[in-house]
Order: C-alpha cells, then structure tokens, then sequence
C-alpha cells in the first residue's frame, strides 16, 4: 500500500528545523507538485537547486516530514518562478509512481499543504492564525483557539458470504474498478457501528463476525481508512442504495478480477480474499 515504504522509514513528528541546503521541499499549485520528471521517476527540488536565484525560499518553509536522513520542507509556489527543467505534475502521477516513497512523499505534503492553505483565519474570531513552534498546529494569539489537522475516519468492508465477495462500483465512477461498502464515520459511532451502518445503507445486509484486517492513511481525501472483513448474516439479497452505488454483486472468488495495483487498501482487501487459501 502507499504507506508501505520500507525500508525506508516515514518521520512525522514536528520540528522546529530550519531546513539545510539538501533538504527537499514540495511546492504545490492547484493540486500540482513541483517535479523534474527523469526516467519515469519524480525528483523534488533540494533547497540546492534554488539558492542562487532564491537564496531566501529556505527561511520562508515550514517543515513537514522526514523520510532516512531527509527533511521535506512546504514551500508556497507564489515565493518563486520554476526554473529550467522543473515542473508542475498533476498529483496524479502519484497513483502510478512505483516507488511508493516518492508517492507517499508528495501526497502527504499535499494533504498538509491544503489543510494550512484551508485555515489561514480563527473560525471563531477571524484573527490571523499563526504556526505553534510546540506541535503541528495553527493557534489564534488573540482566542486561544487551536487548529489540528483534518483527518476523517473511513471504514472499508469487505462483506462475504462463503466464496463470494460483495464488490461495488459508485455512482459516476462506473469505469473504475470494483469497490468495497465504504463510508465516513459518523459522530458518536464506533467503528463497528459504522460498517453494519454503512452495509445496511448501501446493501441493505446484516453482518456479523466483524474482524479488522488494516488501516491505511490516504492523503488524497484527509481520511484515514479502517478495513473489516464481516460475514453476511442470514438473507444474502442485495438492495442497492441507487443514489451512492451503481453496482453491488456477489463475485465468486474464482471470478474476481487481479488486482494490479496495490496502492490501496481496498485493493489489497479484494486480492487477499481473491487469493486466500
Ligand atoms: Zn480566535
């Protein structure tokens, strides 16, 4: 999955670090990162790159992340203009890039780089927001006010009855591939709660044996997916909520398409149940 780049090992504890000359830094520009594209890879900026025409874009990055020995530094687009041979890539690129540090990296950054982007003033007074040097937060000096990071529990459900799994497709997504019953956690609710919830809506079955298989964090919505797989309990018939779901079948496992990529987590689901013995 996207999250899965040993060796490597993924730092997310806020520093205060003015950032060095070989750190990276990610530049984004309406959902585009600053790239040089070489043999199909994707390549972020060191500060290196830019001292000479912008010898101050390092004093003005927020830091975000290390990755090994590196730290990867926020940078606005709107403090430089791209020199030769650099690039803004659509983050797109990110679901097919194969290393998936490199994916992991620039989706990251975008998440926090739309959540800082998204709270520039208190919600409760209007008052500039600022960056705390204790933590990854925004705090209002004049309310006290304090601004986490948004990110929105998910669960994904693998429901199966014996050999067969319930695969779906969502309404203006027909093209893609099958899907799992997926959906937002609601205030109040267990996690538990929400997949018979969401199973219900969008099915409309009952489960039981409810087991957790794997989170994943995926950057790309601000949402941080819990996947269960849970047995169908009793009638087997599928009533399709029309306005979320076009599709919604039993697949014997025998039937059910390869996965071929194993970004997500609802992909590695449908293959693991697809494979197991
Ligand atoms: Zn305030």
């Amino acid at each position: 999955m996207i999250q899965d780049i040993e060796p490597r090992i993924f730092q997310n504890q806020y520093k205060t670090k003015k950032a060095d000359l070989k750190d990276l830094f990610l530049a984004y520009k309406d959902g585009s990162v600053l790239v040089k594209e070489d043999k199909d890879k994707l390549w972020y900026p060191s500060f290196y790159d830019y001292v000479q025409m912008y010898p101050n874009l390092i004093n003005k990055a927020q830091f975000l992340f290390t990755i090994d020995a590196i730290n990867y530094y926020l940078v606005n687009s709107e403090d430089f203009d791209v020199l030769a041979g650099w690039s803004f890539v659509s983050s797109k690129k990110f679901r097919t890039e194969t290393k998936f540090w490199r994916s992991f990296a620039g989706v990251v950054g975008l998440q926090l780089q739309r959540w800082y982007s998204n709270h520039k003033y208190c919600s409760r007074c209007k008052h500039d927001l600022s960056h705390s040097t204790k933590g990854r937060f925004l705090k209002c000096d004049n309310c006290k006010f304090k601004v986490y990071p948004t990110i929105a529990p998910c669960v994904i459900v693998g429901v199966y009855n014996k050999d067969q799994l319930l695969l779906t497709k969502y309404v203006g997504r027909e093209y893609r591939n099958y899907a799992l019953v997926a959906g937002f956690v609601e205030v109040g609710e267990t996690l538990e709660d929400t997949v018979k919830r969401e199973v219900m809506e969008e099915v409309g079955l009952k489960v039981k044996n409810i087991q957790f298989y794997k989170s994943q964090p995926w950057p790309f919505t601000d949402t941080l997916l819990a996947g269960f797989f849970v047995q169908v309990d009793g009638a087997d018939k599928i009533t399709l909520q029309k306005d979320e779901l076009s599709v919604g079948v039993w697949i014997k496992r025998k039937d059910i398409p390869t996965q071929i990529s194993n970004l997500s987590l609802t992909g590695e689901m449908i293959e693991v149940f697809r494979t197991y013995k």
